[in-house]
């Protein structure tokens, strides 16, 4: 198709959708014409014989050309909204999933003091941190990742979002100033090395760091449950999201290393995603 005639929002959309082999081709080229037009994506089906300016539609086309290639719609419109919040995203974070807004409903059931403190820890675009700052003013929440480019991205979103969240650069407690939390909440990589999933999709193109950890995926998981006891306060929580068949090993290693009431939470698809338990108050017996 030549760019130089100024075509019609229908022509151009029906091109994309022979041209994009996502799952959802059509509502991909919607968001990435209504993002280099302006156009409201109502208004395509309102005014589909609509002219687009030549210069939109070569813009257009191009953006159609990489998501033709597999790159995520996320990366090509830098933002992704997260838990009703737009938030900026680069290709050197995760993109925030609808599926981790289920550790959030979490994180804000949980009984926690009125001005908890609470830490997520490798939090890329700030997607938790943030969400839970936005309905929970009073706690004060800190994030880390030990990506100079997500610490960007986390200050840069909690600065447009005016939520008051200091983000620090550490890998997990490593370079973290000491404090104790109520809550330790994160999404860690957690994708074994060889998994094949890696191989499609959106999440080829997402950074392996924010992805994979080790060949059962499980490397930093482990790291974090060892080392939390010693950042919680006394009956505070540690709340991780994990793979879906990873469930029974991170409740035995939460359990083995001491926390008491833990258990498993299910994702909006039903799959066992997340894992909380609580660190014993004082009186109550640690293990090892
Ligand atoms: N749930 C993500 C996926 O399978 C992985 C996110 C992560 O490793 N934290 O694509």
């Amino acid at each position: 198709m030549t760019s130089k005639a100024a075509l019609t929002c229908q022509t151009l959309l029906d091109d994309a959708v022979q041209r994009i082999t996502s799952d959802s081709p059509r509502l991909d080229a919607e968001l990435l014409l209504a993002h280099v037009s302006g156009l409201s994506r109502t208004s395509f089906r309102a005014f589909p014989e609509r002219k687009v300016p030549a210069h939109v539609t070569d813009e257009f086309q191009q953006l159609v050309a990489q998501r033709a290639q597999g790159m995520p719609v996320a990366y090509l419109l830098e933002s992704q909204e997260f838990w009703s919040l737009p938030l900026r995203v680069s290709n050197s974070t995760l993109i925030p999933r609808p599926d981790t807004e289920c550790l959030v409903e979490q994180a804000l059931a949980l009984p926690l003091p009125d001005a908890a403190r609470v830490i997520d820890l490798g939090t890329g675009t700030g997607a938790i941190a943030l969400a839970l700052k936005s309905e929970r003013p009073e706690w004060g929440v800190s994030a880390c990742d030990r990506m100079d480019e997500a610490v960007t991205l986390a200050r840069l979103n909690a600065h447009q979002l005016q939520l008051e969240v200091s983000v620090t650069r550490s890998h997990w407690f490593a370079q973290l100033p000491a404090g104790h939390f109520d809550l330790i909440i994160s999404n860690p990589p957690y994708v074994a090395s060889g998994d094949e999933h890696l191989e499609e999709g959106d999440v080829r193109f997402e950074p392996a760091s924010a992805l994979v950890s080790g060949t059962d995926g499980l490397d930093d998981i482990r790291l974090i449950i060892k080392a939390a006891p010693a950042w919680l306060n006394a009956g505070g929580w540690l709340l991780l999201e994990h793979g879906f068949d990873q469930a029974e090993t991170v409740q035995d290693l939460f359990i083995s290393q001491g926390f008491v009431g833990v258990e498993c939470r299910k994702d909006y698809g039903g799959n066992d995603r997340m894992t909380l338990g609580q660190w014993p108050r004082k009186g109550a017996c640690h293990a090892n």
